[in-house]
């Protein structure tokens, strides 16, 4: 394994959503941090949801934004699973 050859400067570190060993980077507001991928999905999905909620109080048709959402979701688990693998 390689695990003692990544440098322990900067923050790395185990990202908090799919658990890869990388460079992390904090969001405003969030306590955890995470890796490159997730930090940037994360903050679209918090736009997402957003937006989501105010096509909804707007009486907006909300689909599209939806299927945005659910495939962030799903680029998030399968992030966490192929870092389960290993790859
Ligand atoms: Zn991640």
């Amino acid at each position: 394994m390689t695990d003692n050859l990544w440098s322990t400067e900067g923050s790395v570190g185990r990202c908090s959503v799919c658990g890869r060993e990388t460079e992390l980077v904090g969001l405003p507001g969030k306590r955890d941090k995470y890796c490159l991928g997730c930090s940037g999905d994360l903050a679209t999905a918090d736009l997402l949801i957003t937006e989501i909620d105010a096509a909804t109080f707007a009486g907006r048709n909300t689909n599209a934004l939806i299927s945005e959402f659910e495939e962030i979701g799903s680029r998030m688990l399968h992030r966490a699973q192929s870092a389960e693998q290993g790859i």
